[in-house]
């Protein structure tokens, strides 16, 4: 399943969360995020980004959650529990655990691909090469 496309503007609070003294993060974050969730439909209106990890791997995390856009958007900026699910690997492969926060729309973030990513992924993979 493809990623979700939609992009909105972080709303000035969310952005204040993420400059808030003894972060870690840049001075001027991007104020833009996309949804990371596979495509959903009207049924699961909800778009999910993900904003900060908590303070340990397994803490909830600092997440966007908004609907609609601009100007009839709503949205919340909360701390989220993590998807508990699992991708077990066979092979000796490691887990892979779901990136997304707990109930999110399906499916889990494996099955999700991101083209854009995957896109810009392999431009830097072949800019690296040394026999350009
Ligand atoms: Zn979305
Ligand atoms: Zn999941």
């Amino acid at each position: 399943m493809l990623q979700c496309t939609a992009v909105t503007l972080l709303p000035p609070d969310a952005v204040a969360r993420l400059t808030a003294p003894g972060t870690d993060t840049p001075d001027n974050p991007e104020p833009y995020v996309l949804c990371e969730l596979g495509t959903h439909d009207d049924r699961h209106p909800e778009h999910a980004a993900h904003l900060r990890p908590g303070r340990t791997p397994d803490a909830p995390a600092l997440w966007f959650f908004w609907t609609g856009s601009a100007p009839d958007r709503t949205h919340r900026t909360t701390l989220a529990p993590w998807c508990p699910a699992v991708l077990r690997h066979l092979d000796s492969g490691p887990l892979q655990r779901c990136a997304y926060a707990d109930h999110h729309t399906p499916p889990h973030s494996w099955d999700v691909t991101d083209p854009l990513g995957d896109l810009l992924a392999q431009h830097l993979t072949t800019d690296d090469s040394p026999e350009g």
